[in-house]
């Protein structure tokens, strides 16, 4: 399917909008709720298949690209919601997941207001490390930077490898969800991480032999010092955001 326009995103995201508040009126019917479900179900698989697809990372083992669909038009969409739909991209054994931040540049989020009926959690404005993800044997680090509505929010993205493969219990929730699945002795098991940030990227970056690199405008991995590296040193909030009905809450960093 090809990349939704910014007009028709804003069509389904209305009729979706419509929906739910038609769904909830004193005269809906179990009839009614049926064929509302029906539509909400078509027009949000149209609006996550519509999404932009952009390379975030390349394996440093393989050289596998890693995509993701993300809503880049503005936060108001149900892919930022915590409990959105599932993210993970197809990937190498080596990839791990995908965290990140959210820069608002000084921004109100007020497009989220309208529509926008559970909670955004954009994590920090700044990049940062996971330590204990940095622990797993042969682990690595890519980091990725876009733009968001036009330019408005700057997305940094950190996308974490390990090679031999690390555990799927050993992991960590993708940026903008509450928590993650893992198999426990064949079990679905469910786990929320609450590990501590390190927005001292420059530290990480000139670890020897490297650990951490940037993905360059072509789309090739930069092993470079910290000087080099264009993530650093952006004035930004370290603490964590919440944004609720346009509003922004501010967390305490972990
Ligand atoms: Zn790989």
């Amino acid at each position: 399917m090809d990349t939704l326009s910014l007009e028709e995103r804003g069509r389904i995201l209305n009729r979706m909008t419509e929906i739910r508040f038609a769904k909830y009126g004193k005269s809906t019917s179990t009839e009614d709720l049926r064929r509302y479900r029906a539509e909400e179900r078509e027009l949000a698989q149209r609006y996550l298949e519509g999404l932009p697809r952009i390379l975030v990372a390349r394996c440093p083992s393989c050289g596998e690209p890693v995509h993701m669909t993300i809503d880049t038009f503005g936060l108001d969409g149900i892919w930022w919601h915590v409990f959105g739909p599932d993210r993970s991209p197809q990937a190498c054994i080596h990839y791990r997941v995908t965290l990140g931040a959210l820069d608002l540049q000084g921004h109100t989020p007020d497009e989220a207001s309208a529509r926008a009926t559970f909670e955004i959690e954009t994590g920090p404005e700044a990049p940062y490390v996971v330590p204990r993800l940095m622990e797993a044997p042969g682990a690595r680090l890519v980091l990725h930077s876009l733009p968001i509505a036009e330019g408005r929010y700057r997305a940094y993205l950190m996308t974490y490898f390990a090679d031999p493969p690390a555990p799927s219990s050993e992991g960590h929730q993708p940026w903008l969800r509450r928590e993650f699945l893992y198999l426990d002795n064949g079990h679905e098991s469910r786990k929320h991480c609450t590990d501590h940030w390190d927005f001292d990227l420059a530290h990480w970056l000139d670890r020897k032999p490297p650990v951490v690199a940037w993905l360059d405008q072509q789309g090739k991995l930069q092993w470079s010092t910290a000087e080099e590296c264009p993530y650093l040193g952006a004035p930004a909030r370290c603490k964590a955001l919440l944004i609720r009905g346009g509003q922004v809450v501010e967390r305490e960093p972990r």
